[in-house]
């Protein structure tokens, strides 16, 4: 049985699709969790129906904001435990017409903000000598994928931070590691024409697109003592269609 109880967590982009399955699951095997998302009016609703949580605001491609959440939930909360690191967008495009502005902001939203967010928590984590860090990359960031350089980069970028980050930590028991999700049925992959999912599907072992909660669940299980002998992974959750 997985107990989060007495500790605390933060969950960026947590509002809705995989973020806020992820605060749901905190919530359910016992951590207080900061739900952070761009507007806090969203944000607050999230906590209200959740129970046991904080709306925040944060624009996570704003590194001094990111700086100032981890210290505004670090006073709130008394501690910051669990930081998960999953806002993320896409800006997709074939290189030839992909522009700078789309690089630079999938960059910024999925990956300085990672950096940004385990640079300003590991400070607490270090003197309690207890963290948990869980970046959530993606399957393209192991394969690549038509369309998304900005994207697939952004999330093998993420993979190299959670290593590293894993490396520097290890020392003071901060535990970091990142999920690689397959396709999840969110907002992200709303846009696929029934075709496409059905086309998608035949590629997955497991024959479904995943859901939020499969992603959740494996957090809640990284951030748990059972998970107390594993850093520096990278989790995949995809049905079985990176192996
Ligand atoms: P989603 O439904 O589009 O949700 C993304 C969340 O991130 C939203 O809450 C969004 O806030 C928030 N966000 C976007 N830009 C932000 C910013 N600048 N600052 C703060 N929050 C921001 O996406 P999802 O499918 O749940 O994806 C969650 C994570 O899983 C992402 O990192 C994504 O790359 C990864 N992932 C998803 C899939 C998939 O198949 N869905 C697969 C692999 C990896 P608003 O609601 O305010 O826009």
């Amino acid at each position: 049985m997985i107990s989060l109880s007495g500790r605390t967590a933060l969950v960026t982009g947590a509002s809705r699709g995989i973020g806020r399955a992820i605060a749901e699951s905190l919530v359910a095997s016992g951590a207080r969790v900061a739900i952070a998302d761009l507007d806090l009016a969203t944000a607050e609703k999230t906590a209200a129906e959740i129970g046991e949580s904080r709306g925040f605001a944060c624009d996570v491609s704003d590194p001094t904001a990111v700086t100032m959440l981890i210290q505004t939930v670090e006073d709130s909360f008394g501690s910051l435990d669990i930081l998960v690191n999953n806002a993320g967008i896409t800006r997709d495009n074939l290189m030839a017409r992909m522009k700078d502005e789309d690089w630079d902001a999938v960059m910024a939203v999925n990956l300085r903000s990672a950096f940004v967010a385990i640079r300003a928590a590991q400070r607490g984590m270090m003197k309690r000598r207890w963290g948990r860090i869980i970046n959530i990359a993606s399957v393209v960031g192991i394969m690549g994928n038509k369309g998304q350089a900005n994207y697939a980069a952004s999330k093998a970028g993420l993979i190299a931070l959670t290593k590293t980050a894993a490396k520097e930590l290890a020392s003071r028991n901060i535990l970091v590691n990142a999920i690689a999700p397959g396709f999840i049925q969110t907002a992200m992959t709303e846009k696929l024409s029934d075709e496409a999912r059905a086309a998608l599907a035949a590629q997955i072992p497991l024959a479904r697109l995943g859901e939020p909660k499969d992603i959740a669940n494996a957090v809640a299980f990284l951030a748990s003592d059972m998970a107390s002998y594993i850093t520096g992974q990278v989790l995949v959750v995809d049905g079985g269609m990176v192996m």
